[in-house]
């Protein structure tokens, strides 16, 4: 007998969309071709892929290809393996069923827990293949776990309709009727503390931020305190977004938590610390750089997300293209000369250098970085942690590395004359060095290792090219659609009339921001004589850009509009690179 508001396997089997009829005859990579979801191409490119990224599946891989619908490729994978792909939109869920499968795993997997019924658990997943998805869930429910699929989109709305934020609330109600808390969140008393911190429901609110953050694909974490509540935001596409306040009594509870996954101090609370931690998400480690500090209100964290599988970028995935692209390549050509990456705080200058070496790596040359942190570990180069504290500085750890016959030598950044003069030093004796400097733009680098004290004709005849770079939110692709500007501001912009402009309307995808993912805009400057004897000759960054361009610089400005024309991203998106310029 049925019970007519739960739904059977049955009745999930038979709204199962049916795009693709399923033919067990032929295997899934076939099926693929024969339904024109994946172009052999395509195909031959991601196993292509596979073999050099360990870390993501087939499917992983599969969903960054843009050009791939990834809903039709889930479809023909549930036909394959004879699994129920469901809209989940069309259903409400059980709420018995959410209680089943934990907050953290929900999060951590991306899966969705739909109906229970006796002895039967129906879990959305949003990757069938998942095996590590598959085993979590069945770790955690004494039923047997029926196996549904969903597109990803759906699957995220509903974590977050149904689930993230009310399972967020549950435990902090728990925690707070547990520990009794008062109204001035006291749970301050060293032992207490100690206990509470360690009990399921403060560990599994402290893990669910951290992996809901992780699949949000934010860059940090912030717990911060106001004077009357503990704001959750995350910082996504560099922009911060808030997205839960909390009780304040719940601060030092998770406060201590996050210590004691940080490895840091539980009872010191009035001087700042700093802390690491690694975590396991969807089948690989990712790392975490924890800072507390104690602001007036109490102590306020931030957690810098490092995922190690999305760190390293090959040249062609930083989105270089045309006669920039030919610029970029020859310069990583040289065996010996210093290549500077610019830009501000978080214009992703780290992302390009790491890219680099990873393609220096493979031509058998010795590669030594001077990092201030290593964010990332890159096998096949030896990476040194500098440590200000003992004396350890980047130029005195420079200076032993010369010794350390090196080819290439990357510097996290040219902080100081001492630095800047051994890295001249070690671009003249033959090796290649790469390095960052904080100027906004091709030009500024010049007359920044001026104003360091570096003579004219040591620079002019080292500098073998300035990258400056900034990162442009890119429009949603979920919520993309055409606008109409104001005729005065495109024609001041200097665009053509018919240029079709899009923007994002915001969508739950994009958070309803209208953006999703960045793009690099840059200019890259090289040396001509010209220029080489204007930077002898003492000129300035205005007085070098316009030789530069002419020598083909293609300008931020430049790069940032011609996003615009190509509906990447928005004209007002555009222009707030450009007014820090
Ligand atoms: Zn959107």
């Amino acid at each position: 007998m049925l019970n007519p508001k739960k739904l059977s396997e049955q009745d999930i089997k038979k709204i199962a969309k049916n795009a693709i009829k399923p033919d067990s005859k032929i295997s899934f990579y076939d099926l693929l071709l024969s339904e024109k979801i994946i172009t052999p191409e395509q195909l031959k490119e991601i196993r292509e892929k596979k073999n050099n990224q360990r870390y993501l599946s087939f499917s992983e891989l599969v969903e960054t290809n843009d050009d791939i619908n990834m809903e039709k490729y889930i479809a023909a994978f549930c036909c394959s393996f004879d699994i129920p792909y469901i809209d989940l939109e069309l259903l409400a869920p059980d709420t018995n069923a959410l209680t089943e499968i934990s907050f953290a795993t929900v999060a951590k997997y991306d899966v969705f827990p739909l109906y229970l019924w006796s002895g039967e658990l129906a879990v959305v997943f949003k990757d069938p293949s998942d095996n590590g998805a598959i085993n979590a869930v069945n770790f955690e429910t004494q039923n047997r776990v029926v196996v549904l699929c969903s597109p990803e989109n759906q699957i995220h709305s509903a974590i977050e309709e149904h689930y993230q934020l009310a399972e967020f609330d549950k435990l902090i109600d728990q925690i707070s009727r547990q520990y009794q808390l008062s109204g001035s969140g006291n749970i301050s008393g060293q032992t207490n503390l100690e206990h509470v911190v360690n009990q399921p429901p403060v560990v599994k609110l402290a893990n669910g931020i951290i992996y809901s953050g992780i699949r949000e694909q934010a860059s940090d974490i912030n717990i911060r305190p106001t004077r009357s509540s503990v704001e959750l935001h995350y910082r996504i596409d560099g922009k911060m977004l808030l997205v839960k306040s909390f009780n304040l009594e719940l601060l030092n509870a998770l406060v201590g938590r996050i210590k004691i996954m940080g490895g840091m101090d539980i009872a010191e609370r009035r001087l700042p610390q700093d802390g690491h931690a690694s975590v396991n998400f969807l089948n690989r480690d990712v790392d975490l750089r924890i800072s507390i500090i104690p602001t007036i209100e109490g102590e306020s964290i931030v957690i810098r997300i490092l995922d190690q599988s999305k760190g390293i970028l090959t040249i062609d995935q930083l989105g270089l293209e045309g006669q920039t692209l030919e610029r970029f390549s020859s310069i990583i050509q040289h065996n010996n000369g210093i290549f500077l990456i610019t830009g501000p705080t978080g214009s992703g200058k780290t992302s390009t250098l790491y890219s680099i070496i990873e393609s220096r790596k493979h031509s058998s040359r010795h590669i030594i970085s001077v990092e201030d942190p290593v964010e990332y570990h890159i096998s096949g180069i030896e990476q040194i942690q500098i440590n200000p504290k003992i004396g350890y500085s980047f130029s005195e750890s420079l200076r032993h590395i010369l010794r350390h016959d090196p080819d290439d030598v990357l510097i996290g950044e040219m902080r100081d004359t001492a630095t800047a003069e051994i890295a001249v030093k070690a671009a003249l004796t033959g090796h290649f060095v790469m390095s960052t400097l904080h100027t906004n733009d091709a030009p500024g680098a010049i007359t920044r290792l001026t104003d360091m004290g570096l003579q004219p004709y040591k620079i002019a005849s080292c500098i073998v090219g300035v990258l400056a770079q900034r990162l442009i939110r890119k429009i949603c692709s979920h919520c993309k659609s055409e606008v109409t500007l104001d005729e005065k501001l495109v024609l001041s912009q200097g665009f053509e009339e018919d240029i079709t402009y899009y923007e994002g309307k915001g969508c739950k995808k994009c958070h309803g921001t209208g953006f999703k993912g960045r793009l690099m805009v840059c200019e890259i400057m090289t040396l001509d004589d010209e220029l080489r004897g204007l930077i002898l000759n003492g000129a300035t960054a205005q007085e070098l850009r316009g030789p530069a361009e002419r020598n083909g610089m293609r300008s931020l400005k430049q790069h940032s509009l011609e996003l615009v024309t190509k509906g990447l991203t928005t004209l007002k998106e555009a222009n707030s690179i450009n007014i820090e310029m």
